[in-house]
């Protein structure tokens, strides 16, 4: 077996897709008489600056010899990629072993790849040693994805499928005839298999991009047989060709597992799952983002059950957002309350977690709130430091707040962004396996 790896040749303002580069050299291959096994689409670290559009990389697993693999996905990538866009420094990367026997530093690369940052020399040092052979254009960043994607299947355990239709080559960059109701309906059919074809709240096809690429549309789901169905039930502009993809998008392997571990824990770059106890009333800011601040829990502390109540210490705090382009999500965040213990996921970016999915494990349930005079039911006003309150009118005294139940509209469990403001590596909730109730927005 041959694996060839391939990255960055794409522009974001000329178009391109690594997806489609790919699965023309697969059909290539297939001309030369070789087989192809399956296109691995691998969606790498989210929050690398180099990104174009999704980070993505890809693998192609072929019986042709490595020679004949590199020379025709070398030929390819020089004719497609576009290497006009200073930015694009393609890689690409081809070995002989077979996707079940890539060494187990290479399926780490991968791993880092998708969680961490690295260096092209890392790549190119790899590469070196196990004897691979690579070819690139301009700085060749291009070799750090196509590495990855060649680790990626000894790397992960966990797939999804896409299936991916394009358009004529001639109507690149023209608006997409996509019949959207037919978009809908082919969804409804097969939804919970497949997942993310359509945002039923924002009436979105959200399979449908706006780049100016080749990408008719992409259908994403657990199920090879149940994405292509679905693509073809889909009313549209002719499709030129179309090809299935296997892929870690919606399986959250981009998040790091810090919940045993403090807030501060969290660096820019990096994308979390985390543990903490939301310390500030909710706060919609200009532009409609919403922002909270959770606390560090510590060891031992009993479950919060009033809102207001502050920890009083100086333990470490993060701020998380949900963003504007999170649409109803947003409505999830506001409606928490001091006290409110959560499982927060999401890439940290200047100090602040973009939210991409939270899980509510202890709502408070009462809150405090200044008394009422008996006599008059009026609100008391502070009678002064430490000294209770007290109605002017009545005369009446009461040592302190009250505890009151609090009506809460959120549950336990698991609320998460809307389709439309998906990342592609974002695990949905309705894919399950989720430690807890899950809310699924579809
Ligand atoms: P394309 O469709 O072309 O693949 P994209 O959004 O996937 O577009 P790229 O153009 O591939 O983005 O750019 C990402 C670049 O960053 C690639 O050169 C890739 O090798 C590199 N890269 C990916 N992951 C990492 C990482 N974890 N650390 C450093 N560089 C990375």
């Amino acid at each position: 077996m041959t694996v060839v790896g391939l990255d960055d040749t794409d522009s974001r303002e000329r178009g391109m897709c690594t997806t489609y580069v790919a699965a023309t050299i697969a059909r290539a291959l297939q001309r030369e008489g070789a087989s192809v096994s399956r296109l691995l689409l691998v969606r790498l670290n989210p929050a690398v600056e180099y990104k174009t559009r999704g980070n993505a990389a890809l693998a192609i697993h072929t019986d042709a010899s490595p020679a004949v693999a590199f020379n025709l996905a070398r030929e390819h990538l020089s004719d497609l990629a576009e290497t006009a866009d200073e930015r694009t420094h393609p890689g690409l990367v081809v070995t002989g072993d077979d996707p079940d026997a890539v060494p187990d530093e290479i399926a780490a690369f991968t791993t880092d790849a998708i969680r961490d940052h690295l260096e092209i020399a890392d790549a190119r040092e790899l590469c070196t040693r196990h004897d691979y052979q690579t070819w690139h254009v301009g700085d060749g960043r291009g070799r750090i994805g196509a590495l990855a994607a060649i680790g990626a299947w000894n790397a992960r355990s966990e797939w999804t499928y896409e299936h991916i239709s394009y358009r004529e080559p001639e109507r690149w960059g023209t608006p997409r005839e996509v019949d959207t109701e037919s978009v809908f309906t082919a969804a409804e059919s097969a939804y919970p298999t497949v997942w993310d074809t359509v945002d039923r709240s924002e009436y979105d096809p959200v399979c449908v991009p706006h780049t100016p690429g080749p990408i008719l549309h992409g259908i994403r789901g657990d199920d090879a047989e149940a994405v292509r169905t679905v693509a073809e039930h889909i009313e549209s502009e002719p499709v030129a060709s179309s090809q299935l993809f296997v892929t870690n998008q919606g399986t959250d392997a981009h998040l790091r597992d810090a919940r045993d571990e403090s807030l501060d824990t969290a660096q820019d770059g990096y994308a979390y799952r985390l543990e903490g106890r939301v310390a500030t009333e909710p706060e919609t800011r200009r532009g409609g983002h919403v922002f909270v601040t959770l606390e560090d829990v510590v060891d031992g502390e009993d479950t919060a059950t009033t809102a207001g109540a502050d920890t009083g210490d100086d333990r470490s705090r993060l701020e998380c957002a949900a963003f504007e382009p999170t649409k109803r999500f947003r409505d999830h965040v506001r409606a928490l309350r001091v006290g409110d213990r959560l499982t927060a996921c999401g890439e940290v970016s200047t100090g602040t977690l973009k939210l991409e999915k939270f899980a509510v494990r202890d709502l408070i349930d009462t809150e405090r709130v200044t008394p009422l005079c008996p006599d008059c039911e009026r609100t008391m006003k502070s009678a002064g430091r430490n000294q209770g309150y007290r109605c002017r009118d009545c005369g009446t005294t009461a040592p302190g707040k009250r505890e009151v139940p609090l009506e809460r509209t959120l549950d336990v469990g698991w609320y998460e962004v809307p389709p439309c403001a998906r990342r592609h590596i974002a695990k949905p909730l309705v894919r399950g396996g989720f430690d807890g109730p899950t809310h699924p927005e579809r």
